[in-house]
């Protein structure tokens, strides 16, 4: 059956495949044998204007089968590297960029397929997703946008009616993701591998044009250019930390210009705190651990800056002392927005020398204590609110806690705040609900194995409102059982 076109109402404007010639490759996705629409984001489908409400219709388009009007669908080219190793060329292997849309605040958002069939770029890969990993990104994207951290979105999930070998024969899926752009870090890494400087400055100045406009009047906008994706991902990172997110593969084609967390492949959240944390089964060296995502997020904007050089000063040695400089602030940057949702964490309603040593020595304290993190910063505020001292109870060494505690109380005491307030603001960015890992799971083998869709759909509700007690939830604000173990999280998946 040949394809067709059809319209969701949304109107496209497709800069990407007008402007960056050379830059893709066109082409379409597999028709899929029997797809149906498994999941729709509602509120995030009517912000871009998606008026198409027909689920057969929506299912052909989401799978890749038929293209929406207005479409010009292409798999991007980049390189990257991976744990450190470069590869001069990965690209779309699996994925389908349809083109931009607008929403209704006027943002122009990439639209595209993930999972809908193998493009130029698919090496041995299959160009395929299954269920449970189209539902893992749709779970903990979503979650993230709800902790206010940005992110990708998910906008639909469709399954083909294929099934996909894996370590065993899986549903096959589609997710259809929402960003604010695909470029990364890889990107330009591509051009610049291939001394083809002429696409780094095309590529520069559509990414300054298209997320950084007021970059463009600039003495100097590519070094401005790397300043302002340094901050972004500073803040990225920072708020990684701040919930407990172990993004998992921080390979620089997995590191967005707009500052967006993409590709939520081996991610999880801690439970127990723990600076070590790593999930993925082939991160054996711990380089994307979860104190380590700083360094990397510094490294990859290093490999950025080393793209632009040519375009910094002629002088190359110049080039590269103005660039160093530019990457090197990036420690001032994290440790500004860390400190500062750090303060928001502990309550803290004014700024004062000691709070990074108060922040430290808390960490410090729970280091090896098996704390849960999300649980912690929730009952501080508890107990404010109380005038108890749950808190001490999920530390092991509760004196120590207990020391910590009253450097932090005679903190608060030196602001007119009141208690309440305190504890609302506290509780507005300390989150009562994160995916825990156990939850995550339990959603997918429903799914997959049994065809029950409740467990995600209950998970997605509870993590929509992530800082509000809701009825029924008390299990989704609970640490995983003792039985499930240690957590292991598998990438391509
Ligand atoms: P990731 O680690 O998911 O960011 O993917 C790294 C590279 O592998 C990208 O170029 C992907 O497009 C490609 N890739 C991952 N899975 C597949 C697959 N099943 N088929 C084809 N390419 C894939
Ligand atoms: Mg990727």
């Amino acid at each position: 059956m040949s394809s067709m076109e059809i319209d969701l109402g949304l109107t496209f404007d497709n800069s990407y495949a007008e402007e960056l010639e050379g830059f893709y490759v066109a082409c379409q996705g597999d028709r899929a044998p029997s797809p149906e629409l498994v999941k729709l984001n509602a509120p995030l489908a009517e912000n871009i204007g998606l008026t198409n409400t027909d689920s057969g219709e929506l299912a052909t388009v989401f799978s890749g089968s038929d293209a929406p009007i207005g479409a010009s669908s292409l798999a991007q080219v980049y390189a990257g590297h991976q744990f450190g190793g470069f590869t001069p060329q990965l690209g779309d292997g699996r994925a389908l960029l349809l083109g931009e849309v607008l929403d209704k605040q006027g943002n122009r958002l990439d639209l595209q397929l993930k999972g809908s069939g193998p493009t130029t770029f698919s090496r041995r890969g299959d160009g395929k997703a299954v269920l449970g990993a189209v539902l893992r990104e749709y779970i903990m994207s979503e979650a993230m946008h709800a902790l206010n951290i940005p992110t990708t979105r998910a906008l639909a999930v469709v399954t083909t009616g294929e099934s996909i070998m894996r370590s065993q024969f899986l549903p096959g899926a589609v997710l259809t993701r929402i960003a604010s752009s695909h470029l990364r870090v890889g990107t330009f890494q591509f051009f610049s591998a291939r001394g083809e400087q002429d696409k780094v400055k095309q590529l520069a100045d559509y990414a300054i044009a298209r997320h950084y406009p007021e970059l463009k009047e600039s003495q100097q906008p590519y070094l401005d250019f790397i300043c302002a994706v340094r901050d972004k991902q500073a803040e990225l990172v920072a708020k990684w930390l701040l919930v407990g997110f172990v993004h998992g593969v921080m390979n620089t084609d997995n590191m967005t210009i707009s500052g967006e967390t993409i590709d939520y492949g081996p991610c999880a959240f801690v439970d127990n705190y723990d600076t070590n944390a790593v999930f993925s089964s082939i991160d054996e060296q711990g380089r994307y651990s979860y104190n380590n995502q700083p360094v990397i997020a510094q490294w990859n904007l290093a490999r950025l800056a080393e793209t632009l050089l040519p375009l910094i000063n002629d002088d190359r040695d110049e080039a590269i002392t103005q660039a160093t400089e530019a990457v090197t602030g990036f420690w001032d940057k994290f440790h500004h927005f860390w400190l500062t949702g750090m303060r928001a964490k502990l309550g803290l309603s004014t700024a004062m020398e000691t709070d990074l040593a108060l922040c430290e020595q808390l960490l410090e304290t729970m280091s090896g204590q098996e704390v849960d993190f999300t649980q912690l910063f929730r009952q501080l505020a508890s107990d404010l609110a109380s005038g108890n001292s749950e808190s001490q109870t999920l530390f092991k060494d509760a004196e120590k806690f207990n020391l910590w505690r009253d450097s932090w109380l005679a903190r608060l005491a030196q602001e007119s705040l009141s208690t309440p307030d305190r504890v609302e603001m506290m509780n507005g960015v300390n989150p009562l609900y994160i995916p825990r890992n156990h939850l995550v799971e339990h959603a997918i083998d429903a799914a997959e194995q049994e065809g029950d869709l409740q467990p995600f759909e209950k998970l997605i509700a509870v993590l929509a409102t992530p800082y509000t007690p809701q009825v029924d939830a008390d299990d989704y604000a609970k640490p995983a059982p003792e039985s499930f173990g240690r957590y292991t999280t598998y990438c391509g998946t």
